[in-house]
């Protein structure tokens, strides 16, 4: 079945094999030396299963597809409020290299250009630059699943000729953002943009995003869900630069581009795609790689705003185990907007029944905002003068730790509580 698949990804490729626009980044001859013609595409999705198609094994540098994951690293390592005391989260519209700081705050304006990114690397911990550093490429290998290596020859000729990057640190030290020696951290920029992936490590960093930080191969937790919602909400404003509007627009996946002609695309919860096409447009996005995330959008419906169906609709059955107890079973996942519905699903039919039973074995994921209204629900029925039951043999809306405060109205089966629920109605006439 998996050719399925493998034939999609082949015949988008194909269409777009034939395009020869863009050039190749000449800001330092060892980015000039790669195949122009190079092309890889690879999908993996969110259990970790990798599809890959054309030069999936080529290597290049990540360049600014580093820029999300030192930034996701030093939410993880210092924490929010020290981040965003540094580096904002507005989209410039300007140049990736440009020579800025935000007009009032006189931070960098998001950490996707390179001043926010240069902030970044400040604000992860470590002694030294090779602490630093070391801290980075434990991160980013951890999110491939691979020790990855670094292009040295990129490395040193960035080192050499960064005059850009060099102002730019200065400029944020003078500025107070820089924590430490501009030309500590410029070299640990530098390195990180050295660091060598292929397409299909972009997939599985990609996919490790999708699923709120576990590598889905290695199974391993790298950063918590928070830090990637962040990650990724940078990401759809600011990845693609001052093409991100269009961008959100027509492939709609929070995405990052490098001039190593890489792009990573993140689809939350389902997908992690990794592209390689070394020739570049005016704004340092890969062509192809723009072109191939738009039609994998298109041809398999992965813009993040589509509204398919409403995802809300949290009860499956509703019906009368006998006169005045009617039961109420929920499923699939239940966030706010599905617990709102049942709330009020059961407080119009309140006329109807002396008990309800909720029924909540078959839902697989709730937050808190949702267990919350369930667990609140019963407090207003009470007020109203009906019972409310719940059969929720796994916790999942009434945590162990509280169980003693539903004594008597908590039940492991839909017929103990139907069973429970004909008695109270006898006794109670
Ligand atoms: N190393 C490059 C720079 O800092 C990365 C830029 C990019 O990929 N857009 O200029």
């Amino acid at each position: 079945m998996a050719e399925l698949v493998q034939q999609y990804l082949d015949q988008i490729r194909d269409e777009h094999a034939g395009v020869t626009d863009g050039a190749v980044a000449s800001y330092i001859p060892e980015l000039a030396n790669v195949d122009p013609m190079g092309f890889g595409l690879s999908l993996s999705s969110s259990d970790g299963f990798v599809y890959e198609s054309g030069d999936a094994a080529t290597e290049f540098t990540i360049q600014s597809i580093s820029k999300p994951f030192t930034y996701a690293l030093a939410l993880d390592q210092a924490g929010h409020d020290a981040v965003d005391a540094k580096i904002g989260v507005e989209p410039s519209g300007e140049a990736f290299n440009e020579i800025s700081v935000d007009d009032t705050t006189k931070t960098p304006k998001n950490p996707m250009i390179n001043a926010g990114a240069i902030a970044a690397v400040s604000l992860v911990p470590g002694a030294t630059p090779d602490d630093r550093f070391g801290c980075i490429h434990e991160f980013y290998s951890a999110c491939a699943g691979r020790r990855l290596d670094i292009d040295h020859a990129v490395y040193a000729s960035e080192k050499a000729t960064g005059s850009r990057n060099r102002a730019i640190a200065y400029m944020l030290q003078s500025f107070g953002v820089l924590g430490d020696e501009p030309d500590d951290v410029l070299d640990v920029y530098f390195r990180q943009c050295s660091i060598k992936v292929t397409s299909t490590d972009l997939a599985r960093m990609a996919a490790t995003l999708a699923r709120g930080g576990i590598n889905p191969a290695t199974g391993r937790r790298v950063t918590d869900a928070k830090v990637v919602q962040r990650a990724l909400s940078v990401m759809v404003t600011c990845g693609m630069y001052d093409a991100a509007g269009d961008w959100v627009s027509a492939v709609g996946l929070p995405a990052k581009s490098g001039v190593g002609g890489g792009i990573i695309a993140v689809l939350p919860g389902q997908l992690g795609i990794g592209v390689y096409s070394p020739l570049l447009d005016a704004k340092g996005n890969s062509v192809r790689g723009v072109r191939v995330c738009r039609s994998l959008s298109e041809k398999l419906g992965l813009h993040f705003l589509t509204v398919t169906r409403e995802s809300c609709s949290a009860i499956r059955a509703r019906y009368d185990v006998c006169d005045g107890v009617r039961v109420y079973e929920l499923h699939g996942d239940l966030l706010f907007a599905g617990a709102e519905q049942v709330l009020r699903t059961i407080e119009r039919d309140r006329d109807d029944y002396r008990i309800a039973i909720l029924e909540v074995s078959r839902v697989d994921d709730i937050n808190d905002a949702a267990r919350e209204m369930l667990a609140g629900m019963r407090t207003v029925l009470n007020t109203a003068g009906k019972e409310g039951f719940l059969v929720d043999p796994d916790n999942k809306v009434v945590r162990p730790a509280s169980e003693q405060d539903y004594d008597a109205v908590l039940f492991s089966t839909l017929d103990d509580a139907a069973e429970a629920a004909r008695r109270r109605l006898d006794r109670h006439g």
